[in-house]
C-alpha cells in the first residue's frame, strides 16, 4: 500500500498508525509514486512489453477520468489545512490540460471529472494567460477552458465550483453539448455568522440568488453540495436557519460531515464556543431526514423519463451506471435492466421506472 496525498506531508502521523505502508508522499508527487510503484512491482526486463500506456497510469477506471486543472487555493476557509499543506493556487496552462483531456479521450475515456480546490478561480495566478492548443489560442479561464473541453466528445462534469457570479456564463454551457447539467459547489453552511467564522469565499450569503439564477439558464440542472454541521459558535438558531435555507434551496445531492476539529485549521483558534459531539451528531440527523425527503422528491419527479446512463459495471442482463446527475462515488447509482449486454463506458438511454431517496431504476432502450 502507497499513502499519497496532502497527508503525505506529515508522514509520521501515517507510519505511526500504519508501520506496514509500503511508501508515503505528499501532494503531486507522481514520481514518487511510481518510484514506489517499480520498487515494489519491478518492470520485467523485456524490452519489446511495455506495460504503461502512453497516456500514463490511471487509477480510475478506465471509462472515467479525473483531471486536475489547478493545485493548492488562495482562500482561507478556517477549518481547511489543505492551503498549509499545497500553498497558493497555481493553475496549469489551458493548452496542458487540453492536451492531457485529448489524450484521456483517445484512450477511451468518456466522463472528464473536473477538480481542483476552487475550480472557479482557475487561471487567476496566471492573469488569465493564453496558451496554443490546436490552431488556437485559448485563455486560461474558467469558462473558456470548459467550453473547449466540451468539444472534445466526452462527458464534462465541474467538481468544486464557488458561487462566483462568472460561473452563470459557465451554467449557460449546460443546455445540451459536452458539459454536463451538474455542478458540484461545496457550500459548507447557510447562516451567515458561521460562514464569517468559516471565512468561505464567493458571497455565500446571496446563494440562494445564484442557485434561482442558475435553475432558470438551465433548468435541467442537478447541484450537489456538502456542508458542515457543528462547527464551533454553530446555534440553534444558526442551524435552523441552514434547515431553512435547505428547503429553498432543494438541492438534489447533498453530504454533511460533524465539524472535526483538524490539527493546525485555525477554526479552533477562534475563541467560539464548542458544540459538543452528541449536539453535533443530533444536529446531523435533523440535516440528513430533511435532505433525503428533498433528494426523494427530485429523483420520483425522474421515472417515467428517459435519462441517458453511463454503465460503470456492465452484464448480460443488468447492469449498474450513473445519469447526467450522478459523480462517481459520490452521488447515487442507476440499476439498469437490459435485453442485449452492455460494458462498462456504454452510454445508453434508459427510461426510469423507480426511485428511492438515492437511486434510480430502469430499463435500458
Ligand atoms: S476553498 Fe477553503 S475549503 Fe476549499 S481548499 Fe480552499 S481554503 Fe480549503
Amino acid at each position: 500500500m502507497i499513502v499519497t496525498g496532502c497527508m503525505g506531508a506529515e508522514p509520521e502521523q501515517i507510519r505511526d498508525a500504519y508501520p506496514n505502508v509500503a511508501a508515503i508522499t505528499g501532494p503531486q508527487a507522481y514520481e514518487s509514486v511510481m518510484e514506489a510503484v517499480r520498487a515494489a512491482a519491478p518492470a520485467p526486463h523485456d524490452p519489446f512489453v511495455d506495460l504503461i500506456p502512453e497516456q500514463g497510469v490511471k487509477l480510475t477506471p478506465r471509462h472515467y477520468s479525473y483531471l486536475k486543472i489547478s493545485e493548492g487555493c488562495d482562500n482561507r476557509c478556517t477549518f481547511c489545512i489543505i492551503p498549509k499543506l499545497r500553498g497558493d493556487l497555481v493553475s496549469r496552462p489551458a493548452a496542458e490540460v487540453l492536451r492531457e483531456a485529448e489524450k484521456l479521450v483517445k484512450a477511451g475515456v468518456k466522463e472528464l471529472l473536473v477538480i481542483s480546490q476552487d475550480t472557479s478561480a482557475y487561471g487567476r495566478d496566471l492573469r488569465y494567460a493564453a496558451s496554443r492548443w490546436r490552431d488556437r489560442e485559448v485563455s486560461a479561464r474558467f469558462l473558456d477552458l470548459t467550453r473547449e473541453l466540451a468539444t472534445l466528445g466526452a462527458w464534462v462534469r465541474l467538481h468544486y465550483v464557488y458561487p462566483y457570479p462568472h460561473v452563470d456564463e459557465v451554467i449557460a454551457l449546460m443546455n445540451g453539448g459536452g458539459v454536463l447539467p451538474y455542478i458540484d459547489v461545496p457550500f459548507q453552511h447557510a447562516s451567515p455568522a458561521v460562514l464569517k467564522a468559516m471565512k468561505r469565499p464567493g458571497n455565500q450569503e446571496k446563494t440562494l440568488e445564484r442557485i434561482r439564477a442558475w435553475r432558470a439558464i438551465c433548468p435541467d440542472l442537478t447541484i450537489r453540495s456538502t456542508f458542515i454541521v457543528g462547527f464551533p459558535g454553530e446555534t440553534e438558531d444558526d442551524f435552523r436557519l441552514l434547515l431553512d435555507w435547505l428547503d429553498e434551496a432543494k438541492l438534489d445531492r447533498v453530504g454533511a460531515f460533524k465539524y472535526e476539529p483538524v490539527a493546525g485549521a485555525r477554526a479552533n483558534d477562534l475563541g467560539l464556543e464548542i458544540v459538543p459531539d452528541e449536539i453535533k451528531h443530533s444536529r446531523w440527523k435533523r440535516f440528513m431526514e430533511r435532505q433525503q425527503t428533498i433528494s426523494a422528491k427530485k429523483l420520483a419527479a425522474k421515472v417515467g423519463r428517459r435519462l441517458p446512463v453511463i454503465i460503470d459495471e456492465g452484464g448480460a442482463a443488468s447492469a449498474k451506471g450513473r445519469s447526467q446527475g450522478d459523480a462517481p462515488g459520490i452521488d447515487g447509482v442507476v440499476h439498469v435492466a437490459t435485453r442485449r449486454p452492455l460494458r462498462a463506458g456504454d452510454i445508453v438511454s434508459v427510461k426510469i421506472e423507480r426511485a428511492d431517496a438515492y437511486d434510480l431504476w430502469g430499463t435500458a432502450a
